[in-house]
């Protein structure tokens, strides 16, 4: 149970100001999350990681030189929004280009992608590693789908190493995709973590049991058996690794034994020393191990092991010297303190242009909307975060919670400056995504300034107008998400919902008519995805957990098209 906060939806963002003050030496605080606050040699490469909170250190505590350059900071167990990534990655940049590296997570990769785009457009050089560590989370042919867990340590400080020897971002990111390719990682849970300010777990372990295979955001584990002695958990945590021990591995390799959160280090070494005779037994060669807790989960009871199989060129690097807060190795030559410029987050702009009497009008319409879709998220959060809790990470109700707040204070703002409609949802969606995090901050974020940019600054508004605003929020989020009908995401609620209000358009029928019709459709759907198996998202590695249960962000989707119907119906009686 996590108690001490002031007020638990600040949690993140308190206790990294407070980390900052504890560790000024280290680090600085800017709009996103932390850099360094000491001096880089110019043309370095700056390593940028990042995640969501809730993991120290990973991911700020590994800011410093010899590893990370920076750390974009998102909310509990959400991943960073673009602006943060975008706004760390400027402020880390030391002329040398950026990497960019993190976990595995949809909500991770589609933040960091957006944020990378933006970079490399404004000549920023950066490149994208992302950490597939955890052999739990899918099997050997699809590596790729694999998250990122304690195996982020590895890919980072070999990352952050070859960038303090001079290596270019070529170098870099080759060596980095080379860490990634040689970490496994296999991890336990004995019992589940809770969000500050939550009632229960995000997930429970039956007492006398362990959970084999758990995510670091409470993603539950993928089996369950009964509590093993330590001997025993050593012998599953090895086997299990060297099965899957990647074809490159050599026989000397790194074992990192991690505690999730509430393991007394007595009992982290007493199981590193049975692993670690097991590993030489296998005929290993042990190299500077680590043995603590690295890359954490809230207050989650568990432990993982990584094995980082070395060959020479990854040794020499692991072996490099570190300063960070939280990880130090070696000596490094004193750093100079940096005066740290930070970029702040677009402020809503004053009208850019003018828009029409008829895109004002429709601009005030939205911010009721976005009104009526916030009280229906408000009224069903703990709901949406009990469904993500069962295969995925429980945070979809607080991230829905925080990006339609947000929204709606941005349009509240825009309208009140005498915005027209475009300006208005380009504000609302831009913080819908900053605040959310997460996968479906990213897509509603998107879609929602789609919408607005279809619907752009008229002089009169048509039927023909509101399908192109549902075409665009369709296209807006199967673009960025790449998901397909049958997936198990919002867009099997999405296609279902585009296709009956275009349908019904075209028939004749009015708005209202044709929201209802749309919204019942999207709400059959979302139903309907119980009986589907997750291809995307969180939720992926546990589909067998996800059958018999609604995704969702497709059920979320629904219970805002719903309200939203019940609201066009109560305004048209009107
Ligand atoms: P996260 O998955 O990052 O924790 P949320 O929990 O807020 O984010 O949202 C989860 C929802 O996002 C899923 O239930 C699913 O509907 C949706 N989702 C995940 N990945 C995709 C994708 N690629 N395309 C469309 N929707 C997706
Ligand atoms: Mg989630």
């Amino acid at each position: 149970m996590t108690k001490l906060f002031d007020d638990p939806a600040r949690f993140a963002d308190d206790a990294l100001d407070g980390f900052v003050a504890a560790n000024r030496g280290y680090v600085a605080r800017v709009d996103g999350g932390v850099v360094r606050s000491t001096e880089t040699p110019a043309g370095q490469v700056a390593v940028v990681i990042g995640g969501g909170s809730g993991h120290y250190p990973a991911f700020a505590g590994l800011v410093g030189a010899g590893l990370a350059a920076g750390s974009a900071c998102g909310n509990m167990f959400a991943s960073p929004s673009a602006g943060q990534v975008y706004r760390v990655a400027k402020a880390s940049d030391a002329g040398g280009g950026v990497l960019l590296s993190f976990g595995n997570y949809a909500g991770d990769v589609l933040h960091f992608g957006q944020a990378q785009e933006k970079l490399n457009a404004e000549g920023i050089q950066t490149r994208t590693v992302l950490v597939t560590d955890d052999i739990a989370s899918a099997p050997p042919g699809e590596i790729g789908k694999r998250r990122g867990i304690a195996g982020d340590l590895t890919v980072f400080k070999i990352a952050g190493a070859a960038a303090e020897a001079g290596r270019n971002l070529d170098e870099v990111e080759r060596l980095a995709l080379k860490a990634n390719d040689h970490t496994r990682s296999l991890g336990v849970a004995f019992a589940g973590c809770t969000l500050p300010g939550a009632p229960e777990p995000l997930f429970t372990v039956p007492a006398g049991m362990m959970s084999v295979g758990l995510g670091i955001h409470g993603e539950p584990g993928i089996s369950e058996q009964p509590l093993p002695t330590a001997s025993e958990l050593a012998q599953l945590l090895v086997d299990g690794l060297l099965k899957d021990r990647p074809e490159a591995a050599g026989t000397r390799v790194v074992p990192i034994l991690n505690g999730l959160g509430t393991v007394k280090y007595d009992e982290l070494f007493l199981l590193y020393g049975k692993i670690e005779k097991l590993l030489v037994g296998a005929g290993l060669e042990i190299v500077e191990p680590e043995c603590g807790e690295l890359v954490t989960s809230l207050d989650m009871s568990g432990v993982s092991l990584t094995l980082f199989w070395l060959d020479p060129e990854l040794e020499m690097f692991w072996a490099a010297p570190a300063d960070t807060p939280a990880f130090r190795k070696g000596n490094l030559a004193p750093r100079r303190a940096r005066a740290v410029t930070s970029t702040a987050a677009a402020a809503a702009q004053a009208p850019a242009q003018a828009a029409t009497a008829a895109s004002i009008s429709l601009a005030a319409t939205a911010v009721e909307a976005l009104k009526v879709a916030r009280s229906v998220v408000v009224e069903h959060e703990d709901a949406l975060g009990k469904l993500d809790a069962i295969a995925g990470d429980g945070d979809h109700g607080i991230g829905m919670r925080r990006g339609v707040d947000a929204a709606v204070a941005a349009a509240e703002k825009a309208h009140a400056a005498g915005a027209g409609l475009e300006e208005l949802l380009a504000a609302a969606g831009e913080q819908w995504a900053e605040r959310a995090g997460g996968t479906s901050g990213a897509l509603w974020g998107a879609a929602v300034a789609a919408v607005g940019r279809t619907l752009g600054s008229k002089e009169a508004y048509t039927r023909a107008d509101a399908a192109a605003a549902v075409d665009a929020l369709r296209d807006s989020i199967i673009t960025l998400g790449k998901a397909e009908a049958g997936d198990k995401t919002m867009v099997d609620a999405l296609l279902p919902f585009a296709e009956v209000f275009n349908r019904s358009i075209r028939d004749g029928d009015g708005l209202a008519r044709s929201l209802r019709s749309a919204a019942d459709a999207a709400a059959k759907a979302a139903d309907a995805t119980a009986g589907l198996s997750p291809k995307k998202g969180r939720a992926r590695p546990l589909a067998a957990k996800s059958l018999g249960h609604p995704d969702p962000g497709a059920v979320s989707f629904a219970l805002i098209a719903n309200r939203l119907a019940d609201h066009a119906a109560s305004i048209e009686r009107i």
